[in-house]
């Protein structure tokens, strides 16, 4: 699997994606505007590996790791669950917040099937059968053998460039939308 900061990164750039059919105005907080989708696209970006803190707790980390958790079904059923919670808890767009985490949840799946290893059961549980790219395009972390070597080396530079599209991303939304002064604000 990539790195949790890869996965962070993908996340993050998908909430920058969303975020450019937001418009912040002077009387609109834009941290406020924020805060949900940006904590549910990384979350739920990182929420697959769940199973990774599991296995790390209960000392069985290859066992439990990269199992059901990588499914789309799962995915399904967490991004229902967050259009349930928003649509009681704040009256808001249910399936709009659904899609969005859904498209993260996914986009970690993706990710980990481009990723040199054993690919993720995505159909599970209905199937268990594995889908791995043919094409690898992370190195992904190999956590027995530690951080300090080349194998590091070589998974930062291949999860490179999500960082750096995620941060391109950020870059050419502040630049669209730089917030307006306020009307009524003094010339120096
Ligand atoms: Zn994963």
């Amino acid at each position: 699997m990539p790195s949790p900061l890869a996965h962070i990164a993908a996340g993050y750039a998908v909430y920058q994606i969303y975020n450019l059919t937001y418009r912040p105005t002077p009387k609109t907080s834009e941290t406020a505007n924020a805060t949900v989708p940006v904590t549910l696209c990384i979350g739920a970006s990182l929420l697959p590996d769940v199973d990774a803190a599991l296995g790390l707790l209960l000392g069985d980390f290859g066992r439990l790791h990269n199992q059901g958790t990588h499914s789309l079904f799962v995915g399904l059923a967490v991004a229902l669950a967050v259009a349930g919670i928003m649509q009681v808890a704040r009256r808001q767009n249910a399936m709009h917040w659904a899609a969005l985490t859904f498209i993260c949840y996914a986009l970690h799946l993706f990710m980990d099937s481009l990723t040199t290893g054993r690919g993720v059961m995505l159909l599970w549980p209905f199937s268990t059968e594995r889908f791995l790219s043919p094409v690898s395009l992370f190195q992904g972390v190999h956590w027995s053998r530690g951080w300090a070597n080349a194998i590091t080396v070589g998974t930062v530079m291949s999860e490179l460039p999500v960082v750096l599209l995620a941060i391109g991303l950020m870059v050419i939304r502040q630049r669209l939308y730089r917030i307006p002064e306020a009307e009524g604000t003094p010339c120096a």
